[in-house]
Parts: structure tokens; C-alpha cells; sequence
């Protein structure tokens, strides 16, 4: 009866096709059997997160910021990857290939 509580989860998304709601982990509408595409975009940004690489990177920031709270761990034990990593996050930024947490690629700017 009542369904706001689905409706404000986050986890939820609309299909781009007829707008049924979903979880964001399927990749075909349940409805009208649509795909939401293999590289979805993400609804982060770039900018921010290379922002967050380049002053509190050591913390693993731009990884929490994409909710990839897991690997930002590893990255703070390994001091990014003895800085290795720390330069592959950045190369994959800018070069638009970074993904967040659902696997979507970090395409815009801003
Ligand atoms: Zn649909």
C-alpha cells in the first residue's frame, strides 16, 4: 500500500525506456525487457574526484567518493599502491575510465 520508502531507495532506478522502477544492478527492464546498456554512466563526476586524488588522495578519498569503500581501505594500507596505483586512478580519471561502485564509468566532468 504503501511504496515511498521504495520509491526514495537509492538502490532504485528508472528504466530509460518506459520508466518502470528497478534495482540498479539489473541489466533489463523487468517490464519491457529493455537493456540499460553495458556501460551505464555514472552520476558522479570527474572533476571532483581527481580534486579528491590530488590533495587527500592519501586517504583514498576518490575511491570513498565512488563508494568503493573497500578498495579506498587497501589504498590507505598500501600508501596507494607505493604510489602506483595512486597514478593508474589518476590516468584512468582523466581518461574517463574510472568506475563507481555499480561498475559505471565516470564520463563527465562536471
Ligand atoms: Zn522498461
Amino acid at each position: 500500500m504503501d511504496n515511498s520508502t521504495a520509491a526514495a531507495n537509492p538502490q532504485m532506478i528508472f528504466c530509460r525506456a518506459c520508466g518502470a522502477q528497478m534495482h540498479t544492478s539489473a541489466t533489463a527492464c523487468p517490464k519491457c525487457g529493455a537493456t540499460q546498456g553495458p556501460s551505464s554512466l555514472s552520476n558522479r563526476r570527474i572533476l571532483p574526484a581527481v580534486l579528491l586524488l590530488i590533495f587527500v588522495g592519501w586517504l583514498g578519498a576518490h575511491r570513498f567518493y565512488v563508494g568503493k569503500v573497500g578498495t579506498a581501505i587497501l589504498f590507505i594500507i598500501t600508501l596507494g599502491g607505493l604510489g602506483l596505483w595512486y597514478l593508474i586512478d589518476l590516468i584512468m580519471l582523466v581518461v574517463g575510465s574510472f568506475t563507481d561502485k555499480e561498475g559505471n564509468q565516470l564520463t563527465l566532468w562536471t
